[in-house]
């Protein structure tokens, strides 16, 4: 057994959610933390990325409060386009990298164990040295790692591969070197949708693209998730989801106004989708996606031989020639919810819809100026993440009636306000904008009818 170390807090994973955790305990408390992740820098999954990737919300609310991330500059060219800018994962590896060596280290506070194993009780594992340290957590383990998401760079396939077939994770297609007969994405998610949209831009006809999709998926609008100049557009996008929420007749009827007035978006509107994972695309993406023709319908893939692919419900043809793309990890994981705060553990869970990392920050300032767990666990009721139609809903839901309780505080209710983090937070500076003036009228009509339709549709509806 190696030291023993001495520390208030003990972070497990470095990822978003410790990165932001911690950036508030610095903020907003005086106390010690050590940050422990089996990865050898920080930034968590975005470590093993595919090289493609980039964030699908803007960087303007991406990270840890205390740093921006990106310059706030409106793209002009790509998909993206009239946006502004979505960071790509070498920014957001080389971001965490810096909030790591320049802001956390230096504060004296922090002491961070990469390549380290959380081995528990209080136990931490060099990867490589060897060496065991037994941590004496005076306040807290923060376990980031509950719901941990798989990512096809380090999980297997979920389905059987024979000899001689060619089946890449993702991220290998950036580094094939000659030109494959064609290409076969295995996947409905994001991941998937960036591979078809990537290989695209590469020129690829949309010919030699086959996509295997077990579901079709709600897609969000990019328009109307926007910051600075745009964000009158996005408040304005709120308050057309709230009047839709108030009238629609069923969980179908939803989704399809909310599709009808553009802010939820479907590759394929003659196909019911089923799966809402809350990624945000934008148009100029859907219409490359629209191109491919060859899409297969059958179920989830069970095995690929070297001359057909065998799914649930059916066969389809392939050749050695072809590439596979491993597009179907679970994502985020959905184990049972529980407290996120107890005595000893913070369990790290989201706790309404939102983006990730405003959650994650929240949930570090109530820990640092709220004393009472019980009190803490009633502003932040955690909820499963989302899959399906009716998880966005219940989402939704939580936001919209947990959301004044957390306006008590006074520390959490001014974070709250200045914090980049908040995709609303901003607000305050547009308030003479007619969009917003209007919208914010809207909003007041609209929300209780909303969310009593709601719980009412949740209730006893299907989607
Ligand atoms: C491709 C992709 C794009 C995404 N884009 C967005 C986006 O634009 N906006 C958004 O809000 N969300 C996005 N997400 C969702 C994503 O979940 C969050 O953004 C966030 O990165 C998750 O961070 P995390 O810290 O919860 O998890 P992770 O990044 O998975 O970090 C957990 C860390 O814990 C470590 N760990 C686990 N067990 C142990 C142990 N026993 N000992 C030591 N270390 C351990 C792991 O090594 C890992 O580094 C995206 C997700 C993916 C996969």
């Amino acid at each position: 057994m190696g030291e023993e170390l001495e520390t208030d807090y003990l972070v497990v994973g470095a990822g978003a959610a410790g990165m932001a955790f911690t950036d508030a305990l610095l903020e907003h408390c005086d106390a010690t933390i050590t940050i422990v992740d089996r990865r050898h820098a920080p930034g968590g999954h975005w470590i093993d990325a595919y090289p493609y990737v980039r964030l699908h919300q803007p960087s303007a609310f991406y990270g840890v409060s205390s740093v921006p991330l990106g310059q706030d500059a409106l793209d002009v060219v790509g998909t993206n386009a009239g946006y502004y800018e979505t960071a790509s994962a070498d920014e957001i590896r080389a971001y965490y990298a810096n909030v790591m060596l320049r802001r956390f280290l230096p504060s004296g506070r922090v002491r961070y164990f990469p390549s380290s194993d959380y081995l528990g009780d209080g136990r931490v594992g060099s990867r490589l040295g060897g060496q065991v340290w037994k941590a004496r957590v005076r306040r807290k383990v923060v376990d980031t790692t509950y719901l941990e998401g798989a990512v096809p760079a380090t999980s297997a396939p979920p389905f059987q591969v024979a000899d001689g077939v060619r089946c890449v994770p993702a991220g290998q297609i950036a580094r094939i070197s000659e030109h494959p007969e064609g290409f076969v994405i295995i996947g409905a998610g994001k991941t998937a949708l960036d591979a078809c949209v990537w290989v695209l831009e590469q020129g690829v006809p949309a010919s030699a693209i086959r996509w295997i999709k077990p579901r079709e998926a709600w897609w969000m609008n990019r328009r109307f998730q926007q910051p600075h100049s745009l964000l009158p557009q996005a408040y304005n996008g709120l308050a057309i989801q709230l009047e839709v929420m108030a009238l629609a007749t069923s969980i179908g009827d939803l989704f399809t106004q909310l599709e009808n007035q553009g802010l939820f978006l479907r590759v394929d509107p003659a196909v019911p989708a089923t799966m809402f994972r809350g990624a945000v695309i934008s148009q100029a993406e859907l219409r490359l996606l629209r191109q491919i023709e060859d899409v297969v319908r059958l179920g989830h893939v069970r095995r690929i031989e070297r001359d057909e692919i065998v799914l649930d419900e059916g066969t389809v043809p392939t050749s050695e020639g072809t590439v596979h793309v491993h597009c179907a990890a679970r994502g985020l994981a959905r184990r049972p919810i529980r407290p996120i705060y107890e005595p000893e553990r913070v369990t790290v869970q989201p706790f309404q819809w939102g983006f990730a990392c405003y959650q994650f920050a929240t949930l570090g300032v109530l820990e640092a100026t709220v004393e009472s767990d019980e009190e803490k666990n009633r502003l932040c009721p955690p909820i499963a993440y989302w899959d399906a139609n009716t998880d966005y809903l219940s989402a939704f839901l939580a936001a919209f009636t947990n959301q004044p309780a957390r306006l008590g505080p006074p520390a959490l209710a001014s974070w709250a306000m200045a914090t980049r983090l908040n995709p609303l937070g901003a607000l305050a500076l547009h308030r003479d904008d007619p969009l917003v003036i209007d919208a914010r009228g809207r909003i007041k009509r609209c929300a209780p009818a909303a969310t009593n339709n709601l719980a009412k549709l949740l209730g006893t509806s299907a989607a």
